[in-house]
């Protein structure tokens, strides 16, 4: 509920503002409503009933949001989180059903194939995946997005098998994509089937590839009801483990000149930073951008499917980040961060995800 960000929302009025140098959509529009404080002040003026729902610029405000919570970095106020408040104003949109047309068709192709790239995805048949994983304390939550990439899963697979631990494995959408629209029910809906499949599992550690279905299944699982007994890592802090407890040697280091990208969720939201680092520095030569760990910028990934040409101008200015450190490669810790900079930059610098490089 809107309601409960209401103390919180009124801290931003005594501020200085500086978020909005932050915000990658504000930075695109150049428009005042859709900075961090913009879409603050709309929330506190809906909440006191002088804007509603039913203006649509006041839902457009807060669908123009990646959820990249790079405004969190540059916010002093700790109390204050614009990407949570969006996230509950999406909430009471969609339960008044005033969301945009867009929002309503992706929810329709949402429930087509129970993921949102409109097409049929299941495990392809590979030696590892046999039934005998099943009841082995590791489950490997592959999700929608990594069964996009086969490299990303084979490398992936790859890289537990040199564990040696037996696992099991899970390909269905953890329903990130409907929480993060504001279909909260339809998210709850989801997380109640994937929490008995996981459970049935018996795994007590679940590993992901994307860092949104981590912090999907980490934290907001809970929130929903639905909390897991297994404790869930992404690949990155699990991979980073077996080296440490000497399970996992890694490839011989190569000096190609290599930048990290840090992926929102699993930076500023899971607060996972040097994990990947310290793997990268044994197989690579890894430069740094400019902008980088909490102040990273967002691929744009959250707003493809609300502002499309928007989102292509968040990548754009992600990308101009990057190339300024005149890297060979681009490394990743996330699927979709993956695809939308390979989209982006079409060839012209390779983009892999860390597993490639173990
Ligand atoms: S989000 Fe933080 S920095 Fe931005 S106006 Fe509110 S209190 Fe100030
Ligand atoms: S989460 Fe990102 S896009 Fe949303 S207001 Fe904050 S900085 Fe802007």
């Amino acid at each position: 509920m809107l309601k409960e960000y209401l103390h919180k929302i009124k801290l931003c009025a005594a501020c200085p503002k500086m978020c909005r140098f932050a915000c990658p959509v504000a930075e695109v529009e150049k428009k005042e409503r859709v900075t961090p404080w913009g879409k603050s002040l709309t929330a506190l003026l809906v909440l006191e009933d002088k804007l509603s729902y039913d203006d649509p610029d006041v839902v457009d405000t807060f669908y123009s949001c990646c959820m990249c919570k790079r405004c969190k970095s540059y916010c002093l106020v700790d109390d204050v989180d614009i990407p949570s408040m969006v996230q509950a104003a999406r909430d009471e949109i969609v339960a008044a059903k005033k969301e945009p047309e867009d929002i309503r068709q992706f929810l329709e192709q949402f429930k087509k194939f129970n993921n949102p790239y409109d097409k049929e995805l299941a495990l392809p048949p590979h030696p590892s995946l046999s039934p005998e994983g099943r009841g082995s304390d590791i489950l490997y939550f592959v999700g929608c997005s990594t069964l996009l990439d086969k490299d990303i899963l084979n490398s992936t697979i790859n890289l537990l098998d040199k564990a040696g631990e037996g696992y099991s494995t899970f390909s269905d959408c953890c329903g990130f994509p409907l929480w993060a629209s504001g279909y909260t029910e339809e998210a709850k809906g989801l997380a109640d089937k994937v929490k008995t499949a996981l459970s049935s599992s018996g795994a007590k550690k679940i590993v992901t590839s994307c860092p949104a279905c981590a912090y999907m299944l980490k934290s907001i699982y809970p929130s929903l009801g639905f909390g897991l007994s297994a404790d869930v890592f992404h690949i990155a802090q699990f991979t980073e483990a077996l080296m440490k407890d000497g399970r996992l040697h890694l490839n011989k280091k190569s000096d190609i000149d290599t930048v990290y990208h840090d992926p929102c969720f699993l930076g500023r939201y899971l607060n996972i930073y040097d994990a990947p680092r310290n793997i990268l520095r044994q197989t690579a030569a890894l430069r740094e951008p400019i902008k980088t760990r909490e102040n990273n910028n967002c691929c744009g990934a959250g707003l493809y499917q609300f502002r499309p040409m928007t989102a292509k101008k968040v990548t754009e200015i992600a990308v101009e980040n990057i190339k300024q450190t005149k890297a060979k490669q681009i490394i990743t810790a996330c699927p979709t961060c993956k695809r939308i900079f390979s989209e982006a930059l079409k060839d012209k610098i390779p983009v892999k995800d860390l597993t490639e490089l173990i």
